[in-house]
């Protein structure tokens, strides 16, 4: 439910709403809407409540949030948000390319691939120091060593960093090292997690869980977004089907769904939905026609002996390549078939 401001309203005619909130036990957060200022309330709202609410000076109408996210919905926010990292608008009208290796390895290569992917044109720079692996033997990451390298690696390329917290225990850390941070998809629904991640003051990247419905992802996105953090990304990539000749299926048909569902900014990651790196190119140029806020790609200087996921990192000349695909996508000619 929300409260819809007149336009002559008035703060303190805005405080009264919020002082009745509180009375109800109610959260109240304000927003904009037509203009206009907006109070979401959050909780359940009694219908002797929602007459107060009318009658109240300054109040236009009290109107029914018919989704279960409120606040990630459309319908309290019709306007898009723009999740912005320094001069970078995610959401905006330009896709948004993340790019880096699974994980950071070590300080030469990463610092080096950073520089490189600065040039080629990425606009933020991907790398886990925490590794969440299906695998105890497996590699789980450098932890504080990887985040340390990772900032050296901002410094060196000017790209800011996108890496994942794994656990409340190392958000801190993390928090203080990036500047967008991940919350993978296997964490999609550690609650924990996500209203630490609430209280955050960088943008999260939030990604679908494997088996997760939309009403899932966006749910876990309100949790975030209740919790009092607006800069939320979503990000597809690749749900569990019946099929293995990829190690996930990308879900192309989420993408105008959620942009329609949500305004919250909506980015694909073709890399672990393809697990090869031979079909990461198509799958990348399909998100992106299919209206993909941007991408997040893993690509490794040497992916054969890369420590984690090398099978799906592009190379560092297929990045490029990518690139100039991303290019195209944005001058309207990739997807007419137009190439000059
Ligand atoms: C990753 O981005 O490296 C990762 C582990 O992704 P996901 O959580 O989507 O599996
Ligand atoms: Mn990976």
């Amino acid at each position: 439910m929300y409260v819809q401001m007149n336009p002559t309203a008035t703060s303190s005619n805005i405080d009264r709403v919020c002082a009745l909130a509180a009375s109800y036990q109610l959260k109240a957060q304000r927003t904009q809407r037509s203009g206009c200022n907006a109070i979401i309330l959050l909780g359940s709202v009694e219908p002797q409540a929602v007459v107060r609410f009318r009658q109240l000076e300054g109040v236009n109408d009290v109107v029914e949030v018919n989704t279960p996210y409120r606040l990630a919905g459309r319908q309290v926010q019709p306007d898009a948000t723009n999740v912005c990292v320094g001069d970078v608008v995610i959401g905006g009208n330009e896709p948004v390319i993340i790019a880096g290796p699974c994980s950071v390895e070590n300080e030469a290569s990463m610092i080096d691939t950073a520089v490189r992917l600065a040039e080629l044109g990425a606009d933020l720079l991907r790398g886990g120091a925490y590794k969440p692996r299906t695998s105890p033997y497996a590699f789980q990451g450098m932890g504080r060593t990887g985040l340390d390298i990772l900032e050296k690696a901002r410094q060196q390329s000017g790209l800011g960093i996108v890496t994942e917290a794994v656990s409340v225990e190392v958000f801190d850390d993390v928090e203080r090292a990036a500047d967008i941070v991940q919350i993978g998809a296997r964490n999609m629904q550690n609650f924990a997690l996500l209203d630490r991640a609430g209280r955050a003051s960088k943008p999260i990247l939030l990604k679908r869980h494997m088996s997760a419905k939309l009403d899932e992802l966006l749910l876990a996105a309100e949790y975030i977004l209740s919790a009092g953090n607006p800069n939320v990304i979503l990000c597809e990539r690749g749900i569990r089907t019946f099929d293995s000749h990829s190690r996930f299926t990308l879900d192309i048909n989420i993408i105008p769904v959620l942009k329609q569902e949500t305004h919250l900014p909506v980015i694909v990651d073709p890399s672990h939905a393809a697990g090869r790196r031979d079909i990461v190119i198509p799958l990348a140029r399909a998100a992106l026609a299919a209206g993909a806020d941007g991408l997040i790609v893993e690509v490794h200087p040497d992916p054969d002996n890369a420590l984690c996921d090398g099978a799906q990192s592009l190379t560092i000349e297929q990045f490029e390549s990518l690139m100039t695909d991303v290019k195209f996508a944005t001058s309207d000619k990739l997807f007419a078939g137009v190439v000059d």
